[in-house]
């Protein structure tokens, strides 16, 4: 027989304590209501238009004050929690957009961020679809974001949920593409609406001319694809120049706006 051994440091035992007490805090804030969403602009690129808008959720701690999800998503993840919050900001999303419609202000489409844990639930799409009709959000408004490494995993399986939001009018984005291992099999495979290149894609350097032709080619894929382009982290001029030039559609990122508190997102509007 072999034997295997695990060594189990006190560092480890700190680790899980701190995680236990995190989670703790975590379900209380649930319990408490204090998950918020802020708003971050997409805009187009040659207009200058802002074109979709996307949910960040954060944490309205009593006494952190507001936490980003870097902080408490790694720990709701690895208990199925984050189902229960990304489906709680899902219906904050719905409520905002169906008050913009009622009170007759301009609606420009909201994304959402979802989880491999939440999309692999079986009554995923049927729960968006659920909130769609309920809070009677019309087809386009309503974006679905996905990161690039659950897809990769499950081929067939997120094939079928693209295939079924798109068909009750739901738009789906491949997020933070070209961020670890960027596989063109998925473009192949599944027919996704938006493609998110993540800020790691146009990171500059020794190999920076390289990278260029890299991003030009995709671009030109995406567009022969049908599919829109957004640069996501974008902080300076300089890029946005390049981008242009290469026909990306559309930026999001701080040489724009940052992510806002969604009660805020009408005055920046109006300036
Ligand atoms: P993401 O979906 O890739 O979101 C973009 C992140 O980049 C956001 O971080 C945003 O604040 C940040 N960002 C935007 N523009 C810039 C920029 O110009 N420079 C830099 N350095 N950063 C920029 P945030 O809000 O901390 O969110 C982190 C991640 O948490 C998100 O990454 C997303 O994967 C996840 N997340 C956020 N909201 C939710 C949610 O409701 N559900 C789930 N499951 N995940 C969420
Ligand atoms: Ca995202
Ligand atoms: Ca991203």
């Amino acid at each position: 027989y072999a034997v295997r051994c695990a060594y189990y440091s006190s560092d480890m035992k700190t680790r899980l304590e701190n995680n236990h007490v995190l989670l703790a805090e975590v379900q209380a804030g649930l319990e408490r209501d204090e998950f918020i969403y802020y708003l971050q602009p997409k805009c187009n690129l040659n207009t200058g238009k802002i074109v979709g808008l996307e949910s960040l959720v954060r944490w309205k701690h009593p006494e952190k004050g507001i936490v980003a999800p870097g902080y408490f998503i790694p720990v709701m993840e690895s208990n199925g929690l984050i189902t229960e919050l990304d489906m709680k900001v899902w219906e904050q999303v719905c409520q905002t957009l169906q008050d913009w419609i009622k009170s007759g202000h301009k609606v420009i489409p909201i994304s959402v961020n979802v989880s491999r844990t939440t999309m692999l639930q079986p009554d995923f799409t049927e729960n968006c679809r659920r909130l769609k009709r309920q809070y009677e959000i019309p087809d386009g408004y309503l974006e679905l974001e996905f990161t690039e490494g659950v897809i990769v995993e499950n081929h067939d399986i997120f094939r079928e949920i693209v295939k079924g939001l798109q068909e009750h009018g739901f738009s789906c984005a491949m997020d933070d593409f070209g961020a670890e291992q960027s596989s063109l099999n998925i473009l192949k495979d599944i027919p996704m609406n938006v493609l998110k290149f993540d800020r790691r894609f146009f990171e500059r350097g020794e190999y920076e001319e390289r990278g260029r032709a890299v991003v030009a080619c995709m671009l030109n894929l995406a567009e022969t694809l049908k599919m829109e382009t957004v640069a996501e982290g974008v902080e300076d001029m300089e890029l946005v120049d390049m981008l242009r030039e290469m026909g990306c559609d559309f930026i999001q990122g701080y040489v724009y706006a940052r992510p806002m508190p969604a009660g805020d997102y009408r005055e920046f509007m109006e300036r």
